[in-house]
Formats: structure tokens, C-alpha cells, sequence
């Protein structure tokens, strides 16, 4: 069994809210000292995530997510996980009780 605190990769989050999210001033402003223009290109009103930058529509889930073989099973990877939106890296949270929909209890 894995230690509290540890995340499994199994994706559900992103599964679940990745349609949901909203990026704060603190993640555009990251983005543009980065060059990230292409997911500048992908928020939307009032830091709306994720639009289709061609067309402006709301994706219905989150196009970053991704999946890798890991032994018999598949994990989780997140394509910008290194600039991913706050929403993403502070999940989950108080209002959570910190604990995660896939099962796990995170320290705050
Ligand atoms: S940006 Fe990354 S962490 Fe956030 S929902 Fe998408 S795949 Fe998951
Ligand atoms: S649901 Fe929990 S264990 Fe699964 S990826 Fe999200 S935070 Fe990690």
C-alpha cells in the first residue's frame, strides 16, 4: 500500500474536472515570461481552460492529459506538468479536505 500523501497517476482528476478549470493571473503571467503562447492561445474569458485556439470553443476535457504504459497498467501524464495550471498543482485542497477523488489523503 502507498503512504498517504503519494498521488497514484491514475488520471481521474483530470478525467473528472479537466473541463472545469480556470487559470489565475499568477499562471498567465508565467506563461507569457515562459513563451507559451499556444496555451495563452487555449484560456478563455475570466481564465477560462481549455479552449480549441482555433476555434474558441470549451473543450470537454482537458487536452493535456495523456497515459503510459506502466507495467500492466496505464499512468497519468501531464504534457505541461512542469507549468501546469495552480488549480492543478494545489488539488486537492481544504475545501476538498484534502483528499483526492481517486481515493488518496494529501498533507497540507
Ligand atoms: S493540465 Fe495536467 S494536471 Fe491539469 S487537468 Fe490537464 S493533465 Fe491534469
Ligand atoms: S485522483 Fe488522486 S491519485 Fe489520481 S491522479 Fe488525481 S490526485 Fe493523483
Amino acid at each position: 500500500m502507498k503512504p498517504p500523501n503519494e498521488c497514484a497517476a491514475c488520471g481521474i482528476c483530470c478525467d473528472l474536472y479537466g473541463f472545469t478549470l480556470t487559470a489565475d493571473a499568477g499562471d498567465l503571467e508565467r506563461w507569457r515570461v515562459e513563451g507559451r503562447g499556444d496555451l495563452l492561445a487555449m484560456v478563455g474569458e475570466d481564465g477560462l481552460l481549455w479552449l480549441e485556439p482555433e476555434t474558441g470553443e470549451h473543450l470537454d476535457h482537458c487536452p493535456h492529459l495523456g497515459r503510459v504504459k506502466n507495467g500492466g497498467s496505464l499512468h497519468a501524464l501531464c504534457a505541461i506538468h512542469r507549468t501546469k495550471p495552480h488549480i492543478c498543482r494545489s488539488y486537492p485542497t481544504e475545501l476538498h479536505r484534502y483528499n483526492c477523488v481517486g481515493g488518496r489523503t494529501f498533507k497540507p
